[in-house]
Parts: C-alpha cells; sequence; structure tokens
C-alpha cells in the first residue's frame, strides 16, 4: 500500500492557502477521489514524491518534459543563463535563436511572437484574427481546450451549431455569444456553421489532433476540410498545438497531416519546463501585432532569457540529426509509445477488458469504452469508474499516470524499454483489477 502520509498533511495545509490547495485544478485528483503526491523533484523519466515514492512518469508536466527530467544539457544551460540575470526586459539574441529553431521545424510560422502560456498564445491569435478579418465569431470544437481566456472556456449546447452559453460562471453571456461550439470530427456541422454565418467568423480554432477529452485523432479529411471551408470564406484557421506540437510528428499535426494553418499556437516543449508559449503565421497577419500593426499584446516577463533557454536547449536535442541509418528522436519515441500501447492492449485483452488504446507519435492515451471514440460525446460515454480503478492500481504501483481519463498521457526520450515492460506488466496487475 502506498505511503501518501507526509503528502496528506501537505495538502490538508495547501487547502487553506490555495482554492481547492492546489494552482491548477486537474492535479487536486479530485475525479480519482484521492489525495495527490507532493512532488519532491524529478529526473529522466522518474517523478519523486515528499514520502519517498518513486514513479515512472508520464505525465510529463502535461507534456512539456519530453527530453525527461532534469535533462543534464538543459540544467547546464540554465544555470548558466541564471547567472547572466534572470530577466532583462529588453531584446536578446536568444529570443531570435529560438524564433528561429521553431520557424525550422514549423515553416507555416513565418513570424512568431513569444509569450508565457498557452492560454495567452491562443488568447492573442483570436485577438489577431478578429483584428485582421474585422470579424467577431470564432469556431470552437466541444472537448477541445485552449486555455482558460473568457471567450474560449465556452462549449457548445446540444446540437449543432448553437450560440455559446458561458461554460464558467464569470464569462459574460456577451463574450459566449461570439463563440460557436461544435463537435469535433463532425464534417457536416462544420459546413453547416459556414453555411449559415461564414461571413462573421473571424477564424477557427482547433487541437489538429485533440488531447483535451482523453486522445482523439482527426478523421481523415477532417483536417482538409477545415482549411478549405475556412479559405472559402475568408476565415483563420488556428491550429493549437500547445499539446501536439513536436510530439504528434516532430512537426506537429501540420506536418503530419499536412495541413498548412494561417495561425499557430505552440506551448509546453517550447518552454521544455519553463512558461513559454508563442504563436504565429503568415507574415501579412502577423504584421498586424503590435507594434508592427494596431493589434495590441504585449507581456513583462516575455521572451525571458531562462525560459527562452530551456525551449532552445530541448529543441536542440529533439532536432538534432540521428546517427547514420538510426530514427531521429521523435521517431524513437514513436516506437517507444507503440510498445506501450500494444503491450497493453494485450494485457486488457487476456484481463477481458473492453479498452481502446490512441495514439499519435508521443502522446497515448486509453478508454474503456467498446465505442470508437471520435468527440468529446464518445469520450465522455467511457467508463469513469473503470478509469478510477486503473488509475489507483497503476498509482500504487509506482506508474504515474494522468488522474483524469479527459488527458492525454506522454512519453519522453529517458523511458527505457525496461520502464515501459515494468509498466506493461503493472498495467496487466491493473486490467484485472478493472476486470473483478
Ligand atoms: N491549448 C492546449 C491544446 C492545451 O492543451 C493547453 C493546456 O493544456 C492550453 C492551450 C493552455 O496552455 P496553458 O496551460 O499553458 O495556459
Amino acid at each position: 500500500m502506498l505511503n501518501l502520509e507526509k503528502s496528506a498533511a501537505a495538502f490538508e495545509e495547501a487547502k487553506k492557502l490555495m482554492p481547492g490547495g492546489v494552482n491548477s485544478p486537474v492535479r487536486s485528483y479530485r475525479s480519482v477521489d484521492c489525495n495527490p503526491p507532493f512532488i519532491a523533484r524529478a529526473e529522466g523519466s522518474h517523478i519523486f514524491d515528499i514520502d519517498g515514492n518513486e514513479y515512472i512518469d508520464y505525465v510529463g508536466s502535461w507534456g512539456p518534459m519530453v527530453v525527461g527530467h532534469a535533462h543534464p544539457q538543459v540544467v547546464k544551460a540554465l544555470q548558466e543563463a541564471a547567472a547572466r540575470g534572470t530577466s532583462y526586459g529588453a531584446p536578446t539574441l536568444i529570443e531570435s535563436q529560438l524564433a528561429k529553431k521553431v520557424m525550422e521545424v514549423y515553416p507555416s510560422m513565418e513570424v512568431i511572437r513569444m509569450v508565457n502560456s498557452g492560454t495567452e498564445a491562443t488568447m492573442s491569435a483570436l485577438r489577431l484574427a478578429r483584428g485582421y478579418t474585422g470579424r467577431n465569431k470564432i469556431v470552437k470544437f466541444i472537448g477541445c481546450y485552449h486555455g482558460h481566456s473568457d471567450s474560449l472556456l465556452v462549449k457548445a449546447g446540444s446540437g449543432m451549431a448553437t450560440f455559446g452559453v458561458p461554460d464558467s460562471p464569470g464569462v459574460t453571456p456577451g463574450t459566449a455569444q461570439d463563440t460557436i461550439t461544435i463537435p469535433y470530427n463532425d464534417f457536416e456541422a462544420f459546413k453547416a456553421v459556414f453555411a449559415e454565418q461564414g461571413a462573421e467568423i473571424a477564424a477557427v480554432i482547433v487541437e489538429p489532433v485533440a488531447g483535451n477529452m482523453g486522445l482523439v485523432l482527426p478523421k481523415p479529411g477532417y483536417l482538409d476540410l477545415l482549411r478549405k471551408v475556412t479559405t472559402e470564406h475568408g476565415a483563420l484557421l488556428i491550429f493549437d498545438e500547445v499539446m501536439c506540437g513536436f510530439r504528434a510528428s516532430l512537426g506537429g499535426a501540420q506536418a503530419a497531416y499536412a495541413v498548412k494553418p494561417d495561425l499557430t499556437c505552440l506551448g509546453k516543449i517550447i518552454g521544455g519546463g519553463l512558461p513559454v508559449a508563442a504563436y504565429g503565421g503568415r507574415r501579412d497577419i502577423m504584421e498586424k501585432v503590435s507594434p508592427a500593426g494596431p493589434v495590441y499584446q504585449a507581456g513583462t516577463l516575455s521572451g525571458n532569457p531562462l525560459a527562452m533557454t530551456a525551449g532552445l536547449e530541448t529543441l536542440k536535442i529533439i532536432t538534432a540529426p540521428p546517427e547514420p541509418g538510426e530514427p531521429d528522436y521523435s521517431r524513437v519515441l514513436t516506437i517507444r509509445t507503440k510498445k506501450l500501447v500494444l503491450g497493453v492492449a494485450q494485457k486488457a485483452k487476456e484481463a477481458g477488458v473492453t479498452l481502446q488504446v490512441q495514439q499519435a507519435g508521443s502522446m497515448f492515451g486509453f478508454f474503456f469504452s467498446d465505442k470508437e471514440v471520435t468527440d468529446y460525446e464518445t469520450s465522455a460515454a467511457a467508463d469513469q469508474e473503470a478509469f478510477k480503478v486503473w488509475f489507483k492500481a497503476m498509482l500504487e504501483q509506482g506508474i504515474y499516470l494522468a488522474p483524469s481519463q479527459f488527458e492525454t498521457l506522454f512519453m519522453s526520450g529517458a523511458h527505457t524499454d525496461e520502464e515501459i515492460d515494468r509498466t506493461i506488466e503493472a498495467a496487466g496487475v491493473a486490467l484485472k483489477k478493472v476486470a473483478d
């Protein structure tokens, strides 16, 4: 039995200090009815809590830690950068170095602006799309998460193309009504929205590989449809690749599916574990951003030298050319992830548990469902009770997964074959518990 005594006490104390004891809701483990381990440190693929438990980590700080925790190259560069001062609020060379590195991998981003979080990136991209087109409405997909800015905290009522209703208290109806929400992967709903309101729509924002309703892949041709219809109606297509960037493939979903968006949002990995995100895209659009153009957006800590350093070192590692005949970094992660999901699928079969396994590059996830999961509705229909049993049984065995079925799991370059084997064995035990 896992001893989480110190974590439990720390959580009680934290609850007096922070809403729900945390600084971001999912960390509270509410959806799995248990207390979260408090983390003391992390190294490579391992994370250690304050009770002395050690786990193999497949959360990776919700995506950024693609090269593993405390990678020596990243840590060394950060130490050197910190010694030169932690923030200047003035232009630096490293901002341009990171911008160029990102553009090498994301050529659709002709001009880029660094910000501090994925929320800021998507919020700013929307403001830009509205400023550029002179239109107010946006289309988002139910179950896609783009951070917590007001216009994006909206989901649909039932039916297609409904006007938004506020999802969170504090989002005004006025804001919500400019957000049109439709089901992901629904071709007809998308066409219908544009047939009715196309002239008023500034932009469509999408997670081109969706990771916030569990992992859900776009159906063949869906992203092409979004591209075609937005172009026809003069609306911008925004790919929110904050999560799937550098993961669905090195070049993200846009490379994997060969669809070029007008604007892209990146986050997580480009900060290498420090707070960085970015938005960028077509030069003619990006030139509207202040001070080049009139659409205002700014940040005291944007382009922070420590954050740029962690991002640049991380990107150097994952874009390094492989040894001749060897697969590149991103391919290695994909192969490892495939081994893990196939291993778990086999254990599910042996235990007689119906499990859907999903994978996109180094992202993966599981649904306890016998239906194909293609959107929020089919994701939400999966068996949440089975998920709780699975999650707790994995944690007990030292496997650290995201505490919600609506999250995605991540492989890193630090995970070894042996750790993956251990994880598959643990999954076998956990799935037997699910079956009982
Ligand atoms: N967009 C996507 C696709 C995300 O997954 C997230 C966060 O998980 C965000 C935006 C928001 O990023 P942040 O939490 O850095 O504000």
